[in-house]
């Protein structure tokens, strides 16, 4: 097992990376000195087939274990769910000493972490991602819902007393959802780090690249990277912000296409070639967008929009994204490998960018 730590101003955390983690579950909260009266396991469908059988009975042995099953996709960060997992911890008597679990993917952590920030003003939260792209959303402590009219823009900032990542978990992950969280693997290393960037280009070339023996390293740089930007800026009043590189598009497309209709991480790679394009355009950064282009294809990223998605109205979700100041789009644009930085653009600028890029 591996261990990270996460130091923000406000929370310091463990994040465990390991095989078979889920299995030990229980004593590590023990180590953590968590003694909850009531643990609530929000999951998803298909993680509870998978993985309660796992998890559940070493809990059950020594505390009262309930588990919210949610349907397995982005649909289930609405506020329905919201309510109907607070609804049932009244119901069930929750109290401040009462604990919740996300087990799954960013969806139920985003949705479990959002419920328990709020919950009698906040219960204590642990995370047991099972996908890559967890690695992530697990970390960082950014928790939310979706509203119809735009991505995770009711949420809070609620960090977890620990993340417990099984990576065995990983091996049952379908093709698809390791490719999306893929990108913001890439993503970590565009902003933050050429080497890795490098790593990842020699080792990932085709889809089948994206697997266990590679999987480990990836979360624990992955991680790395976000803990050192989030110990810096907590709440985003800086350098969080180039997190979002990818984002600005991608939560467009997201919402454009109807939530789950799209991975979040194949909407961010689109994203990312976009912005990669515009930095090139804007601040000659002369990165080798050809070769991203390509390797992108290669994986099986979408690298062109689906002509269904009307520019205007692309455009129009962009500016209701948390990042847009005074009306302008915020993009977060790169100077040079490992080298972000944010750039505002008007309405008129983004629109015909995106046209010219997508032709
Ligand atoms: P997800 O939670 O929907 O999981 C993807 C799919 O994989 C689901 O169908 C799920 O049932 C299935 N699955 C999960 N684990 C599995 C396993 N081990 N084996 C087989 N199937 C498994 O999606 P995701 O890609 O993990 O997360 C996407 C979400 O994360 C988005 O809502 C995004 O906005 C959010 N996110 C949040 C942050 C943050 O900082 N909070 C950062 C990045 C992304
Ligand atoms: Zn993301």
């Amino acid at each position: 097992m591996k261990t990270l730590h996460v130091q923000a101003s406000s929370a310091s955390y463990p994040v465990y990376i390991g095989e078979g983690l889920l299995n030990s579950a229980g004593n590590l909260l023990k180590e953590l000195g968590l003694k909850p009266s009531k643990i609530l396991i929000v999951t998803d469908k298909i993680v509870e087939r998978l993985y309660s059988k796992e998890l559940l009975p070493q809990l059950q042995k020594e505390y009262d274990v309930f588990t919210y099953i949610v349907d397995s996709n982005e649909t289930a960060k609405s506020f329905e769910n919201y309510h109907g997992i607070l609804t049932y911890c009244l119901q069930h008597n929750f109290d401040r000493s009462s604990c919740m679990m996300a087990l799954g993917g960013g969806v139920v952590g985003d949705l479990a972490g959002f419920a328990a920030s709020t919950y009698m003003r906040g219960i204590s939260f642990i995370q047991l991602p099972t996908t890559l792209l967890a690695h992530d959303s697990a970390v960082g402590g950014k928790v939310a819902i979706n509203h119809p009219l735009g991505k995770n823009m009711i949420g809070s900032f609620y960090h977890p007393k620990a993340v417990i990542y099984d990576v065995l978990t990983l091996e049952t992950l379908p093709p698809k959802e390791r490719r999306s969280g893929f990108a913001e693997v890439i993503k970590h290393a565009l902003i933050k780090d050429g080497e890795m960037l490098k790593w990842l280009h020699q080792n990932v070339s085709g889809p089948a690249d994206i697997g266990p023996p590679l999987l480990e390293d990836m979360i624990f740089k992955g991680i790395h990277i976000k803990a050192g930007i989030v110990e810096k800026d907590e709440k985003e009043t800086g350098i969080r912000a180039y997190l979002n590189f990818g984002h600005t598009l991608g939560h467009a497309i997201e919402s454009e296409a109807g939530y789950g209709k799209v991975p979040h991480g194949d909407a961010v790679a689109s994203g990312m070639l976009f912005a990669t394009w515009l930095s090139n355009e804007i601040l000659q950064s002369g990165l080798d967008y050809g070769k991203m282009y390509q390797w992108f294809k290669k994986l099986g990223f979408p690298v062109a929009l689906e002509e269904h998605y009307h520019t205007d109205l692309l455009i129009s979700r962009m500016t209701i994204d948390k990042k847009a100041s005074g009306g302008n789009i915020r993009m977060v644009l790169l100077q040079d490998i490992g080298q972000p930085v944010l750039h505002d653009l008007t309405v008129d600028e983004s629109r015909s960018f995106l046209q010219r890029w997508r032709k």
